[in-house]
Formats: structure tokens, sequence, C-alpha cells
């Protein structure tokens, strides 16, 4: 906690002339053009890999990352109700759903949830056909170990859930959506991009950044 508040008289000392007039202008309202969906973990930091600014991200966090599907209908209704505020309220373009490794929630996973916590448990079976999908064979990385290859398999996973609510599949056939699947690594400080057509995690280095771009138009 001392870390925490003497951040803040840090933060007030350093504040510039810039930054005093951005937040003034944030006071009108939001536009940001992404809803960033991250695990709680304190080691992931997106503003800080993506060096984004006040008012870029619209950004959901819990543990492991994890949107329940719109079927069954889901007793944690926080994820979705952000879904529905950032899409249909702010008309954000552009989901990312970003996993990463060493994330506590996946090797939970991957060890069994039986002896978890009543509600850590329940919300974590929204994890559990990533493991599945792993020890069926259908690993992204082989390489990585267990609990890696399931965070990745499980930003897939998160895609599908959400694009199972009619509102957000309405908006990615009309392409007016997309939804975007990265993972970054700890250890290297990277972050990747799932590419669909190679099944794979490719590094957002700046030829990668420039094919995104591309996509987006
Ligand atoms: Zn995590």
């Amino acid at each position: 906690m001392k870390k925490l508040i003497q951040g803040i008289v840090e933060f007030r000392k350093k504040l510039t002339k810039e930054n005093k007039i951005k937040f003034a202008e944030l006071t009108i309202g939001q536009e940001p053009d992404a809803l960033f969906i991250a695990c709680s973990d304190s080691r992931v930091v997106p503003n800080l890999f993506a060096s984004t600014d006040p008012g870029d991200l619209f950004v959901l966090r819990n543990i492991g990352n994890l949107v329940p599907p719109a079927s069954p209908s889901p007793h944690d209704t926080s994820a979705p109700a952000a879904l529905e505020f950032s899409i249909l309220s702010l008309n954000i373009s552009n989901i990312i759903v970003c996993g990463h490794s060493e994330c506590g929630a996946m090797k939970a996973l991957a060890q069994g949830v039986d002896t978890l916590p009543t509600e850590l448990k329940s919300w974590l079976k929204y994890g559990e056909e990533s493991v599945n999908k792993v020890r069926k064979g259908l690993s992204i990385n082989t390489s990585l170990p267990e609990y890696d290859q399931i965070s990745q398999v499980n930003v897939l996973e998160q895609m599908k859930h959400i694009a199972s609510y009619p509102f957000i599949q309405e908006r990615i056939e009309k392409k007016q959506l997309r939804i975007h699947g990265w993972w970054f690594d700890i250890s290297k400080a990277d972050v990747y991009c799932y590419e669909s057509s190679q099944n794979q995690f490719v590094l957002i280095d700046e030829k990668e950044a420039n094919l995104i771009l591309e996509r987006l138009g």
C-alpha cells in the first residue's frame, strides 16, 4: 500500500500541463475504440505494454479473462454487462481478449478446481473447456507448459463466448465489430496476436502491427 499511496503523490507532482488538459477534456465523455478484456493478475499491464492514454481503453478485468457464454444465462452478469455497455452505448468496434503466461487461473484449471472455494470454483467453469481441448490435443503451441497452452486456447474459447451474444454476432456480420485474441508473455514482456490463418499467436512487432492495421482498414 505504501508504494500505491506514494505513487498518488508522485503522480500529482509529475502531472504535466498537457495531461491536465487531457483529463479536463475527458470530463466531456469517453470514446475508447477498444474493449480490453484481461486477467486481474497484477503483472498484466495493458496501459504500459500498449502505451495507451486515459480514454483509450474500456477495460474489463477478472480472474482468467473469462466471459460467460450467452447460453445458459450466466450466474455472473458483470462481463455481459460490460459487453452491452461498451458495444451498445459506447459503440466500440474492437474487442481484445488478452490472456497471459503464468496465469494462476489456468494453473488452477490444469490442477483441477475441486478443492477451490465455492465462488472461485464456480467462476472458473467458464475456462473448463479450454483444459478439455488441450487434453484432447487441440493445443496451439505444444512447446509451452500445459498451463500456458490452456491459457492460449482459453483466449479463443472466450472469443467464442463473446461472439455467442446475438447483439455481438449481428455487429460482426455487418463488419462493425471485430474480436481479437492477444497473449502477453510476462517473462519477455512480449504481446502476441492470434492469427487464425496460421493457428498461431504471432509476436506483435512492426510487421505484424502493420498487418493488423491493414486488416482494420
Ligand atoms: Zn491470469
